[in-house]
């Protein structure tokens, strides 16, 4: 007669933002040219001679963080301007690349995605190359300085012609032995479908490498349906409106694609009315593979702590709901399986130091 296990009362767990900033996170939707310092916009705004709306730490965050004041995501998506304008050379791409992994780390993200179009860093005439080289080499940096692990993906551009995804695909192809590359293809979701760049998306998936797609944030659950079944997504960015669509939302559910949830950034695109109207706690609930994550640090204001400890308190997620949803952030890495063991495995040993009790019987069953 095997014994009866007593499910653990997660309730005598006080959830605050201390508490989840010390647990060991994943950050899988991030955008390099959305999560840069604000005083090192305008160092480097110095250093360039470039013009920024402020020179004034305050006035330049408060002019770059969306709050309420977008109407839609094109509205959010402007003070990618202000940014970029300062990303045109290797150096201070190295050094934002350096920074955003380091402030993951201090906020205990293990595990890192970063994301970004190379194609927006061209003005100066720096080489699709010499930006990606750039990165590794911030990110390497940070990782023999802290604690994290990171990975690269390359963002195709809806916006821009399908021609120039297919450019960036045959890059993110030859980068992909390093830092783990995958693509993406982001923007504008509203008359820019993703099948338009289906070729890009075949190359990628020709070579055995990762594919995301954001999807489902501006557009409803037919953009979803084309990034999975056209473009062979892996993940989905955002899959806000996968909920206007039982049938797929099953597909979803059954395959175990995991879905990169930012919630701040979608209440700011207007992509849900508030918080409260996030489907969020049903796609946990139904068993959906949700992960947590910022999109856009600087922009939204935000950190994966915040997200989560913003999750914990809209839809009343308890303990063990808040480990389930870090664990799933750690299956859904873009990781080499057998790497995404290892670190799986270490997140929920540490985990357990907090009061979660893991329910897994078969460690390599768990990342799966
Ligand atoms: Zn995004």
């Amino acid at each position: 007669m095997s014994e009866k296990k007593v499910k653990k009362d997660y309730s005598k767990i006080e959830i605050t933002e201390e508490l989840i900033h010390k647990l060991p996170k994943t950050e899988l939707h991030c955008h390099l040219d959305g999560s840069c310092r604000v005083q090192t916009l305008i160092e480097l705004a110095a250093e360039q001679k470039v013009k920024l709306p402020f020179d004034d730490v305050e006035k330049l965050r408060e002019h770059l963080e969306v709050g309420d004041k977008a109407k839609n995501l094109g509205d959010y998506l402007k003070g990618f301007g202000v940014t970029l304008s300062v990303m045109q050379e290797p150096k201070a791409i190295e050094r934002i690349a350096f920074e955003l992994a380091e402030d993951a780390a201090k906020e205990n993200v293990r595990y890192l995605e970063v994301r970004y179009s190379p194609i927006l860093h061209i003005n100066k005439g720096m080489r699709l190359t010499e930006i990606n080289d750039a990165v590794i080499r911030g990110l390497s940096k940070a990782e023999s300085k802290h604690n994290i692990k990171t990975g690269i993906i390359v963002c195709g551009m809806r916006s821009i012609n399908p021609e120039t995804s297919l450019r960036l695909a045959e890059m993110t192809v030859a980068y992909k032995t390093r830092k783990h590359m995958a693509f993406d293809l982001a923007g504008q979701e509203d008359g820019y479908p993703a099948k338009d760049h289906q070729e890009a998306f075949a190359l990628i998936l020709r070579n055995n490498v990762n594919v995301t797609a954001h999807a489902g944030e501006a557009y409803g659950p037919e953009s979803i349906k084309q990034a999975i079944h056209d473009c062979g997504a892996h993940r989905i960015g955002h899959g806000t409106r996968l909920i206007e669509d039982g049938d797929l939302l099953n597909y979803v559910n059954d395959h175990r694609i995991p879905i990169e949830i930012c919630l701040s950034s979608n209440v700011q695109t207007k992509a849900v009315k508030d918080f409260k109207s996030h489907p969020l706690r049903i796609y946990y609930d139904y068993g959906l593979r949700v992960t947590i994550n910022t999109d856009n640090r600087l922009m939204s204001a935000t950190t994966v702590s915040k997200e989560i400890y913003l999750a914990s308190k809209t839809f009343n997620f308890n303990f063990d709901d808040v480990c389930n949803i870090i664990i799933n952030g750690f299956k859904s890495a873009f990781l080499p399986y057998r790497d995404r063991v290892v670190l799986l495995n270490e997140a929920i040993a540490e985990l357990q130091t907090y009061g979660f009790e893991s329910t897994y019987i078969d460690d390599k069953a768990a990342a799966m």
